[in-house]
């Protein structure tokens, strides 16, 4: 990774924004409540209760992606009412997503895949297609190949980079509850953060700070809308390993040197992204 602020004048000048919806995409959203005949059956829905599936009364609803990329491949519509950000939920509907993602994971491995991928993302410069706020399921036989590159043997280094990482401060946001929200020492873009346990935890599934974490994750881009307004964002979690939930703000473009070098241009330093989100 490289800062390099003076590249950018004032950095957020052309930094992307998230939209607001337009009104095609009310008229057509199909993951919004009374709706339910345009997706696929669903698989899940909470709270679980007495109501015929794939009718109103839901909260979160769990449905097969009608374009797969890979097996399993299942979407979780994060609220009934037309949202386009964790941001929006309250914090027992980000509960409740943090439960579909924890039974699906359960389901999951009982059918074969022991990992599942669960990613959100906001916004068109973030890679969203359908806006209403929305996680992806991918469910997977081996490792992904980026998480398993982060635990390949040995002391775990996330507990050792989240030892350095609170004996600095310079980059923690918050402590709060056994979980951490701080900003990358190596973020590649402005405002790249990390919500981790404290204490050395290897699945996030069975978590019992995975919906705590997910709401710090919202709670960061909180903090972001409020120190820079409405922003696209990717966010995902790597469940094994030492867990943990990476966000990445989109504010900017990934391009040549980005991509085929792996070199990442960051125009914020990390600890000025982490003083801001601080407020
Ligand atoms: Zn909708
Ligand atoms: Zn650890
Ligand atoms: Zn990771």
């Amino acid at each position: 990774m490289a800062v390099t602020p003076a590249r950018s004048g004032r950095p957020g000048a052309a930094w992307a924004e998230l939209e607001e919806p337009t009104q095609a995409e009310l008229d057509s959203c199909p993951f919004c409540e009374g709706r339910e005949s345009r997706t696929p059956p669903e698989v899940l829905a909470l709270p679980a209760g007495s109501r015929e599936p794939d009718t109103p009364g839901w909260s979160v609803r769990v449905v097969p992606n009608k374009f797969p990329a890979f097996e399993g491949h299942e979407v979780v519509v994060h609220a009934p009412t037309h949202v386009r950000s964790l941001v929006e939920l309250q914090p027992a509907q980000i509960t409740l997503i943090a439960e579909a993602w924890r039974r699906r994971a359960a389901t999951a491995r009982e059918e074969g895949f022991p990992h599942l991928f669960a990613g959100v993302n906001e916004g068109y410069r973030a890679g969203a297609s359908l806006h209403h706020s929305h996680s992806q399921l991918i469910r997977l036989r081996d490792e992904p190949p980026l998480q398993a590159t982060e635990h390949n043997g040995g002391a775990c280094r996330l507990c050792e980079y989240l030892a350095w990482e609170r004996a600095g401060g310079t980059r923690v946001v918050v402590e709060r509850d056994g979980l951490v929200l701080l900003c990358h020492y190596a973020g590649r873009a402005p405002y790249e953060c990390l919500v981790a346990p404290l204490e050395h935890e290897a699945d996030g599934f069975e978590s019992a700070l995975l919906a705590d974490g997910l709401a710090l994750a919202a709670e960061a881009l909180q903090r972001l809308r409020t120190a820079e307004g409405p922003r696209p964002a990717n966010l995902w979690l790597h469940a094994r390993g030492h867990w943990h939930l990476e966000l990445l703000p989109r504010l900017t473009t990934f391009a040549a040197i980005e991509l085929g070098t792996g070199h990442y241009v960051n125009s914020l330093p990390p600890e000025v992204a982490a003083a801001t989100l601080r407020g």
